[in-house]
C-alpha cells in the first residue's frame, strides 16, 4: 500500500503531516512511503531527510495518482478535493463538523475520509492519536511564549543592581488541554499563575502545576460531557462576566482558550474588562474564529491595540508557528492512527471498533458520520430552522 504526504496549501500553514523520523515506522509495517516534494520544507525537514529516511520523493501529480492513502494536516481545499479519486482514502483534521460540505463532495467522489479531530478522545488507547490534543499542548506553550513577547516588562522576579523587576500576574482562562500547558510554561517563566475553568475537576489540575484556582461565586459546576464544558445559561454568563473583570483588571497578561464543542466560544473579557486593564497589557485569545472569541473586542488572526495600551492578540493557528514540534506530535498522531486501520499491508475499516468508527466521515460513497450527515440534511418540513454544529 501506499502513502502519500501532500505540502499543505492552507495560508500560513506551516505543519506537515509526516516527519522523516517517522517513515521507517510506517516502512516497518509493509507501507511505501510517497512525499510531496517541499511537503516538509517549511517544517525544516527538506526532501533529502525523507529520501534517506527511506521515502520516495515525487511532484504533486504523482502523490495524487499513485498513493492509496493521503496523509495530511488540515482539509483539501476545493481544487485538491478535485485531485482525489474513488477509492483513495484521506486521513486529517478534515473538520467535518464545521465544513460538512468538503465531506459531502468526498462522499460523491468516492473518497474515504478519516478525520482526526473526530476521535473519541476518552479512550486510553486513543491517547497515541489524539492530534486535537498534541496540537492544543503546542498552542498553549506559544501563547505564553507570543504574550512574554508582546509584554514590554519581564515575566519572572529579577533583583538586580539596577533595580527589582516584579513578576508578572498572568491569568489563564480555559483549563483544558492548551490551559493546561499555559499554566505550566508561564510559571516556567516565573510568572505568578492564576487559572479558572467552569469544570471544578480542574482545579486541582491547575494547583498542582503552581496556579492559584480563581473561584468565582457566581458560576456552579459547569461540567459537561466527555470531559467538554457545557453552555452556561445566559444568567450564569452574564454573572462570571462581571465577576472575572475585577481579576482581569489586575493582570498584565490574559491567555483565553475557553471552547464549548460545536458553540460559539464563550465570550469572558468584555470590552469592559478590557478598559480597566493596565496599559501595557496583553491579551492572547486562542479561542479566536470566525465564529468569535473569549475576548469581546479580538479579530482573528490580527493583533489589536486599544486606546489604554492593552494589545489583543487572536492568533489564527499557533501549532503552525512552531512548525517543526507540531508536525513531530502530530505526525505521532496519524501514524498511530494509520497503523490502527492498517491490517496485512492495507486499510481494513472495522467500524466495530470504536476509534474506526469515530473517525470514518464518508466511505464507499456515503457520509457514513453520523454528526456530518445530520448537519447535511434538511430539517424535516415545518422545522423550525436546521441543526447547528
Ligand atoms: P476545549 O478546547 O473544549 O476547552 C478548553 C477549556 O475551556 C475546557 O477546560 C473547558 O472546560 C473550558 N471552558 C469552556 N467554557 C468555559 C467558560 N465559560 N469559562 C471558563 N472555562 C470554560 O477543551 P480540551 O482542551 O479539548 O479538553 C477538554 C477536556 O477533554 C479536558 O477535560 C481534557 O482533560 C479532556 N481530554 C481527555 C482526554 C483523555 O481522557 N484521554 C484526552 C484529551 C482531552
Amino acid at each position: 500500500m501506499k502513502v502519500g504526504v501532500v505540502k499543505e496549501t492552507a495560508p500560513n500553514e506551516r505543519r506537515v503531516a509526516l516527519v522523516p523520523e517517522l517513515v521507517g515506522k510506517l516502512s516497518a509495517a509493509g507501507l511505501d512511503v510517497l512525499v510531496e516534494s517541499g511537503a516538509g520544507t517549511s517544517a525544516w525537514a527538506p526532501d533529502s531527510a525523507y529520501t534517506e529516511a527511506g521515502a520516495t520523493v515525487v511532484a504533486r501529480d504523482e502523490v495524487y495518482a499513485q498513493s492509496d492513502v493521503i496523509l495530511r494536516v488540515q482539509k483539501p481545499s476545493a481544487e485538491e478535493v478535485g485531485a482525489l479519486r474513488q477509492g483513495q482514502a484521506v486521513i486529517g483534521l478534515l473538520g467535518p463538523l464545521t465544513d460538512p460540505q468538503t465531506a459531502k463532495t468526498m462522499a460523491e467522489r468516492g473518497v474515504t475520509a478519516i478525520s482526526l479531530d473526530m476521535l473519541p478522545r476518552t479512550l486510553s488507547r486513543a491517547q497515541t492519536m489524539d492530534a486535537l490534543s498534541s496540537q492544543a499542548n503546542v498552542g498553549g506553550y506559544k501563547a505564553v511564549i507570543t504574550a512574554a513577547d508582546a509584554y514590554g516588562r519581564y515575566f519572572p522576579l529579577l533583583t538586580t543592581a539596577a533595580g527589582t523587576a516584579r513578576p508578572a500576574n498572568v491569568l489563564i482562562l480555559g483549563i483544558g488541554v492548551a490551559g493546561l500547558q499555559a499554566i505550566g510554561t508561564a510559571r516556567r517563566l516565573g510568572a505568578v499563575v492564576r487559572a479558572y475553568d467552569v469544570r471544578a475537576e480542574t482545579k486541582e489540575q491547575a494547583e498542582s502545576l503552581g496556579a492559584q484556582f480563581l473561584v468565582l461565586k457566581s458560576v456552579a459546576d459547569a461540567s459537561g460531557t466527555g470531559g467538554y464544558a457545557r453552555e452556561l445559561t445566559a444568567e450564569e454568563r452574564e454573572a462570571q462576566q462581571q465577576e472575572l473583570n475585577d481579576h482581569i483588571a489586575g493582570m498584565d497578561i490574559v491567555i483565553t482558550t475557553a471552547q464549548v464543542p460545536g458553540r460559539r466560544p464563550p465570550v469572558l473579557v468584555t470590552a469592559k474588562a478590557v478598559a480597566g486593564m493596565k496599559p501595557g497589557s496583553v491579551l492572547v485569545d486562542m479561542a479566536a474564529s470566525a465564529l468569535g472569541g473569549n475576548v469581546e473586542l479580538s479579530k482573528a488572526g490580527e493583533t489589536v491595540v486599544t486606546d489604554n495600551g492593552v494589545t489583543i492578540i487572536a492568533p489564527d493557528n499557533l501549532p503552525a508557528t512552531m512548525p517543526a514540534g507540531a508536525s513531530s506530535f502530530y505526525g505521532r498522531n496519524i501514524s498511530a492512527l494509520l497503523l490502527h486501520l492498517v491490517k496485512d499491508g492495507s486499510l481494513r475499516l472495522d467500524t466495530s471498533d470504536e476509534i474506526t468508527a469515530g473517525t470514518l466521515i464518508t466511505h464507499e460513497g456515503k457520509v457514513v458520520h453520523e454528526a456530518t450527515a445530520k448537519l447535511l440534511s434538511p430539517p424535516p418540513a415545518g422545522a423550525p430552522g436546521g441543526t447547528s454544529a
